[in-house]
């Protein structure tokens, strides 16, 4: 029989990282703020809205409009991250927006904008499935009217194993898979599914299932950070 494949942080193939941490108001300015750490990569998420929106031209008479923007802080990674936006911080931006875009009830706030600042504050692989599972936190501790939560991680297959959550060190194994993904759990639909790599349908169907379950463990987390937060207003 072979031996338990133990990974070079010491997880299981199908643990999270650790610590993975969530917690909610850590900006006391915003309206709703989150904080996701997973293991070395910390996010933090700030929403600030609905408000008026400016420019004015910019305004939807039938809902509100949502805006984000994904940054990696200079001092997040080893060397010095160039300052200011670049080609990949728009992608990631626009990739979390249109996800989130599935679950905010957009039309209960017309004529306003709500905005969602998402700031790597250390990265080591995975910042885009934080920051969408620190968004949706945001904009629930926010009190913004949504269908669910959006629980966002990555799997993949390192060294021909499947595995989740990867970190860089894993990320970067020659013929590593990562696969970012997130569904919405109480509809199962899909919003987020990117992968680097070539893998076989079969593959691929294996580490969807082990992203999947992924989700479901920091879904629960996610509850149970609102439910610390504002359980006393949900039993009233
Ligand atoms: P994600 O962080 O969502 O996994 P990528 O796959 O693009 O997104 O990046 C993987 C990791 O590579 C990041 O988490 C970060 O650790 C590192 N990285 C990305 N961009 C840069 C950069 N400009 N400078 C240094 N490291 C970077």
């Amino acid at each position: 029989m072979s031996r338990k494949f133990i990974r070079n942080d010491g997880r299981k193939p199908e643990e999270l990282r650790r610590p993975y941490k969530i917690k909610l108001g850590v900006v006391p300015r915003a309206n709703g703020s989150a904080l996701v750490q997973s293991g070395k990569t910390i996010v933090m998420a700030a929403v600030y809205g609905p408000k008026k929106v400016i420019p004015k031209h910019l305004e939807d008479q039938e809902k509100a409009i949502l805006r984000c923007r994904y940054n990696m802080i200079t001092f997040s990674v080893k060397d010095r991250k160039k300052p200011g936006p670049d080609k990949r911080s728009a992608e990631i931006s626009k990739l979390i927006e249109n996800a989130l875009s599935n679950v905010v009830m957009l039309e209960e706030y017309p004529r306003t904008a709500i905005d969602i600042y998402l700031e790597v504050i250390q990265a080591d692989a995975g910042t885009r499935v934080a920051a969408l599972t620190a968004a949706s936190l945001a904009l629930a501790d926010a009190g913004i009217a949504m269908k669910d939560l959006i629980p966002s991680t990555a799997a993949g297959r390192v060294n021909g194993h499947i595995v989740l959550d990867l970190n860089k060190e894993e990320e970067d194994v020659e013929d590593a898979i990562d696969l970012p993904f997130a569904y919405i759990p109480s509809t199962k639909e899909v919003v987020l599914l990117q992968m680097d790599g070539i893998a076989d349908i079969e593959e691929i169907e294996e580490i969807i299932e082990m992203a999947k379950k992924g989700c479901d463990k920091i879904y629960e987390m996610q509850i149970k950070a609102i439910k610390e937060k504002y359980g006393s207003y949900l039993e009233e």
